[in-house]
Formats: structure tokens, sequence, C-alpha cells
């Protein structure tokens, strides 16, 4: 970074960039990007090592590593973490440590032994923990641990020293081990829930720390002249390890590790999604644990904002920023505020979209970032663009997310870039759904936009810009993406009807869009039928219940906003729905819309019931805005007449997704432009697995078996 840059910083923000020593090493500043995952884990180490290497770059002082489990008797699939189970899995991981450091950035790895939150189904051995007990898990498999014994005890601390060494071989500066969200073995022993032991592990405080002390201990034997050992611990697990004894053990414990990495209590409490969790809300739980330790202490709390930080720092709360989702939304957090650039932060939303991939298996994607695990896949670069290709305007239709990010790549690449919008406001759905309960944060995806494209001199908005078919011909630029969007649809056509239903004219009917744009329902008692099951049919209720309606929502899942189980907030949404005296009908299909009632079926039975009602909301399924869309390929014959080369749907109006789907689409569109790419082809790299002998596997004890007197 040039010292012309690094003047431009806001001296009251220089705090943040004080070394920090943590044990044998220091940080070269205050910002720590706490283990997170991504759902590429060991299936895609070249995408995790440059996701990683952006961060670098951004100018975090610590970067961290996923979950890495460390011994194959306890993980965690179907989930994709990282696996440092012998030798073989050192090169993925050096390589990983080696991009972390490449800007100065010390390079931490989680170590993990999953205990009762791995059920083993990969490697088929049986899961061990505190004591006899079902396996913790998020799909409640059907798998219990055995009671660990005095053998299994020493087993562990040797499988965790071999871990350290590799660690260490891996070029790693800090070890972490993972005692939070209820994921880690350290958490059980210490937890009175998972841990009833009556031996000298079990009981008092002292003794569920044991487990803990003997770890670092032997960590700091193995490793500790030259690698920080870190502690992450959940700040409080209700009816467990509660806030009060976690001060008590940090208290009698608090020079042990070089550093403790606080999290909020469960994962769906640590990544708190913006509905329902604040900036900075785990402070209550966090104060005043700094001054029961020498060591530096870690906390998160979705910190985008650099007086929110520098607050932690000055009040004492915090020694380090911890992040996770904000690191993701903008790799270049710490860089922006180095260089005065507060306003190019690309802040975090709080929509959990990143959790969904590790959730599914599949790899993350951002709402904010759509280059976030794209970096090697595709080549994108956060915050750097190949120049234009051979040509040069572009024009935009729609500045919902698509429109505002495919503008914005194109014109950072150098195209002339028209931005047409219909209406008088720039965030399509976001401008709108943002004012719904909850969602604030949300607008921020047209904030960043919106300034970004403000900077740009060659961006051209024109707002009142309904474009029609002889519009795009006349002007005849060169590119043209059509982002127009989607509309909800009004015939009860989704998942569970897949053809239109019965709907008597009598009864008033709205849709999202028709509440979005201020139409509500009259009457008082409404039926809200959600088959779309994500957000939108939740957020409803509560903004209708808050107009004064009484709300039935009805949902052919057993949960309502089932996806959200991916966001880790449908437990929230849930219970604050029932809380506000919605009343929910799962398990239930909409049948037919009556003049004063809706009929429903049961999914199980079949069998039927009226419910009466004033009005009935559908929120069930969009369909594509592409009229406009249409009616060019129809006349695909006279583009080239008037210039045009290339004309393509992006976003909501190809195929309605989420959010970071269409901003994703925007992003890609940018990117593509001019880009020759050979018909069928791959539009990603992958790695593929390297094929093993199939020489018959020697029938002896292998070096990562278990003790054959563990059994
Ligand atoms: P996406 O999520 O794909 O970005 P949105 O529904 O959020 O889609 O945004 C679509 C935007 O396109 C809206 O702001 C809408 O006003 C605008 N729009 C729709 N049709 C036209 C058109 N023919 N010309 C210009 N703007 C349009
Ligand atoms: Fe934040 Fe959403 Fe991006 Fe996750 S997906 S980092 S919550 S903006």
């Amino acid at each position: 970074m040039s010292q012309e840059n690094r003047s431009k910083r806001d001296p009251r923000y220089d705090i943040l960039f004080d070394p920090v020593k943590i044990g044998p090493v220091v940080a070269k500043n205050r910002f720590y990007q706490v283990p997170h995952c991504n759902g590429g884990g060991y299936r895609d180490p070249s995408a995790v090592t440059e996701m990683r290497r952006t961060k670098a770059q951004g100018g975090w002082g610590v970067i961290f590593t996923e979950q890495v489990e460390m011994h194959p008797t306890s993980e965690i699939a179907p989930f994709i973490e990282l696996r440092l189970w012998d030798d073989k899995d050192i090169p993925a991981l050096a390589r990983m440590a080696d991009a972390m450091k490449s800007h100065g950035a010390l390079a931490g790895i989680e170590l993990a032994y999953s205990g009762v939150n791995g059920s083993n189904l990969y490697t088929k051995e049986v899961p061990r923990g505190p004591m006899s007990s079902p396996i913790l898990t998020f799909f409640k498999d059907p798998v219990t641990t055995r009671a660990m014994d005095k053998q299994d005890i020493s087993d562990l601390r040797r499988w965790h020293k071999q871990a350290y060494r590799r660690a260490k071989t891996a070029g790693f500066d800090i070890i972490e081990l993972y005692g939070a969200h209820g994921f880690g073995i350290i958490q059980h022993f210490l937890s009175p829930l998972t841990n009833q032991r009556t031996d000298e592990y079990g009981g008092s405080l002292e003794n569920r720390a044991r487990l803990m002390r003997e770890l670092i201990l032997d960590a700091k034997d193995e490793i500790g002249d030259t690698m920080a050992i870190a502690l992450r611990l959940s700040l409080h697990e209700t009816g467990g390890f509660e806030n009060n004894e976690v001060r008590d053990m940090i208290e009698m414990h608090g020079d042990l590790p070089d550093l403790w990495d606080l999290g909020h209590g469960s994962w769906e409490d640590c990544s708190g999604p913006s509905r329902f969790v604040e900036e900075g809300a785990q402070e209550p739980l966090v104060r005043g644990i700094k001054a029961l330790t020498s060591k530096p202490v870690v906390g998160v709390g979705r910190f985008t904002s650099p007086d929110a930080m520098v607050s932690q720092i000055k009040r004492g709360v915090l020694d380090f920023i911890g992040a996770a989702r904000p690191s993701i939304a903008d790799p270049f957090i710490p860089r922006k505020i180095d260089e005065g650039r507060i306003d190019d932060i690309r802040e975090c939303i709080g929509c959990n979209i990143c959790v969904t991939g590790d959730m599914t298996m599949s790899i993350s994607r951002c709402t904010q970032n759509p280059t976030f695990m794209e970096e090697w896949r595709k080549g994108w670069h956060p915050e750097e663009f190949a120049p234009k290709g051979q040509s040069n305007t572009v024009l935009v239709i729609g500045a919902g997310p698509a429109g505002l990010e495919a503008a914005r790549v194109a014109a950072m690449r150098g195209y002339d870039v028209a931005l047409a919008e219909a209406g008088t406001e720039l965030g399509g759905r976001v401008r709108l759904e943002c004012r719904l309960p909850g969602l604030s944060a949300w607008g921020r995806v047209r904030d960043y936009r919106t300034h970004q494209l403000s900077q740009l001199p060659n961006v051209n908005i024109y707002f009142e810009s309904r474009l029609a078919t002889q519009d795009v011909l006349d002007f005849g630029f060169e590119h043209v993406a059509i982002a127009t969007g989607s509309k909800w649809r009004r015939d009860g056509v989704a998942r569970r009807n897949l053809l239109p239903i019965e709907i008597d004219g009598d009864m008033p009917l709205f849709t999202p869009d028709d509440l979005l744009s201020g139409d509500l329902p009259e009457g008082k008692e409404i039926v809200l039928y959600d088959d779309d099951h994500y957000y939108m049919g939740g957020v409803l209720a509560e903004l209708l219940v808050g107009k004064g309606a009484k709300v039935t929502l009805v949902t052919p899942s057993t949960l309502v906003s089932e996806w959200t189980i991916n966001t880790l907030e449908q437990h929230r949404i849930q219970s604050k729905l029932l809380n506000l005296g919605v009343t929910v009908v799962t398990t239930h299909g909409l049948q037919r819309i009556n003049a004063g009632s809706a009929t429903v079926d049961c999914t199980y039975t079949g069998r039927t019931r009226e419910i009466d009602c004033d009005s009935v909301v559908l929120v069930t399924a969009r369909l594509p805005d592409d009229s406009l869309w249409q009616e060019l390929v129809a006349r695909e014959d006279e583009w080239a007449a008037v210039g045009i080369k290339s004309i393509r749907r992006i976003g909501d109006v190809e195929a309605p997704a989420p959010i970071a789907w269409a901003t994703y689409a925007g992003h890609r569109f940018g990117r593509e432009l001019d880009l020759e790419r050979a018909p069928d082809t791959l539009s990603f790299r992958r790695e593929v697995v390297a094929l093993a002998p199939l020489d018959p596997v020697p029938q002896s004890v292998s070096e990562t078996a278990p003790s054959p007197v563990a059994g």
C-alpha cells in the first residue's frame, strides 16, 4: 500500500492498525478474520486458498481456515470443511497458509474434534464424547457417542499432538482449538449438559476444564515456542456452560491460551441474521472479560462500521475485531479503512446466504460479494477487473440488484454504460423489500452500488424510462442486459399446486407485490398461504399482524419458512410468529379460494377443511417479467443492422431466485462482456480428485487407524 494512500487514513481509526502480540507471534493490526465455512473445504482446496488470499491482500492481520477435522474419529459429513487426518492433508493446507501469509497476515488453523456433533457418516468410526449421548447434529442422525474412557482421552491428546505438529509443518502461525457453537469437544467437556461424568473430567468447573487445560498445555509443549495457541469459546450456552461460568473459567485459566476468541453462543446466535440481531450484539456477554485475562480477546458482531470497531477497542471490550461475514462481503475492509475509503466498504447485509453454501454442501455465495468463492474458479477478484474488450457501449434495463451490479462491473471495466429504470429510484425489489420488518440492512445492496455508480464518470442513469422494444432497437447499444425482474403469481401455482387453483373472484386476493407497493388487504381475518418457504411469507405475516390483522399462515411444509433452516433463522422466525399470535397451519396445501373462505387440505391424509377469512395473500412463486425480452428475441434478425451484438436477460427476469443470484448474474454479465469461450466448456475451473491405485488394502494397522486398545 502506498504511503500516499495510508496518509489518507482518518486518525480516529489508527488504533485499529496497532500491532498486537499473540503469544510468540505478532499480528500487524486488529483485524481478525475468524474461522468461517465456505462450502468448498477439502473438495475445493484451491478455491478456498484464493478466497483466503484476497483477504490477505485486503489487509487482515489474522486470517483463519474454516474448521479443520483433526482426526477421522470425529468428522461432520455431509458438511464439507477441511481435514488434517494425516500427512496427506498437509500440502493443501500448506498452500492455504502460504496464501494467507502473502501480505503479512498471520495464518491460523482451527482444529476441531467434533465429539457429540460428529456422526462419522463417512469414516464409519464410532463417535466419542464425554458421555454416552445421542449425536446432536442438524439432521438428528440416529447415532450415539460412546463415553470416552481414560484410554480414549489419552488417544485424543496424542492425536491433538500429531495435528499440532502437522499444522506447524503446514506453516501456520496460530492454532485455534474449537470449543464454541456446540461444535467442539472442549465445549462438550465444559458444559454440564453434555458432560455428566463423575470422574476427574466431570463435575466441578475445574474438572470439566481439565481436558481443555491438558490439550493447551500439550500444544505449548509441542509447538508453543513458535506458534500461538488460541481457544475459541462460546460466551453463553443456555442451560449449560452459561456466561457466568465462562467468566469463572476464563478467570481460572486467564493466561493459559495465548488468545481468547469468543463467539456468541450457538452458531445460530453467533451468526444471527440482521433481521433479528444488530451489529455488535454480543457486547453484553463479552464486556468485562478482558479484565479477567492478560491475553488478547477477540469478539464478533457483524462489524462493518469502523466507528463501532474503534468503540469496542477504546472502551476495552475487545482487542481484536473478529469478523467472518463482513470479511466475506468485503475482503478489503481493513485496507479501505486504512486508505480512507470508508464509503467504498461493501457492507454485509446479514442475510446469511453465505451460510447456505455450507448448509447445502454446495459452495458458498454472497449477496453483496458475487466474487466470493469464485476467486480461483472464475478468476474473479473482488476489487480488480479486466479492461474492457473491443466493444464500447452497454445498455442495462432495470435497476434492481442484477441491473445495478451489471452496470457497476461493466463500467469498472471501462464500458460506456447507460442504465434505464422505469421507476424513479434505484434498487428494484430491494428498494421495497428493505422496508419490510427487520430487513432494513438489505438496503445496503442498493446503497453500495448507488454510491459506486455515482463515482463512475462512464455511467448515465435514466429514471422514468420504461423501455419498449423499439427504444432498444433505436438506441443500438452494442450489448444489452435486460434486468426487468419478476412478478409474484396470483394463481396458486408453486410447489404443492403445479396447476392453477380454483379462485372465486369475490375473495380479495393479494400477492407480495401488492403488499410491497402499499396495497394492503382489507378486513381482519387473513389467510396467508406460503408455498415459497423462504423469508417472504413469514415477513409478510409479521407485517400484517403489525397492521392489526389476524393472520393464519398455511404452508404445506412441516415448518414455517422452511428454507431458512439454511440461513440459521427458521427457529427465530417460527417462534416470533407464534409469539405475535399468528395461527400456524403446517402440512396443509391451499386447494381452493372461495368467496369467504379458503379450502385447505392435509398433505398426509388429504382431508379438507375451510378457514373463514376476509382476504387471501398468496406467497407462492414468481414469474419472469420478460415481455421486453420475448419481443426482442422475436426481432433478433434486426439486431445486427442497428449495431446490437448481444442481448441477454439476467437475474429474476431469467429465473427468479434470491437476491444473491441476481447480483451474481449481474456480475457475471459484466465480467463476460466480449469474452470468448469455446462452446460446451465449463464456465469455471474445478478440481478433480487424483486417482489412487486400486491395489488391495494391506490388512494391517494403518497410520490413522484408532489405537487397537481403544476399542
Ligand atoms: P432483479 O432482482 O433481477 O435485479 P428486480 O425486480 O429487483 O430484478 O428489478 C427489476 C427492475 O427493472 C425494477 O426496478 C423495474 O422497475 C425495472 N424495469 C422493469 N421493466 C423495465 C423496463 N421495460 N424498462 C426499464 N426498467 C424496467
Ligand atoms: Fe453478509 Fe449475506 Fe454476504 Fe453472508 S451472504 S456475507 S450475510 S451479505
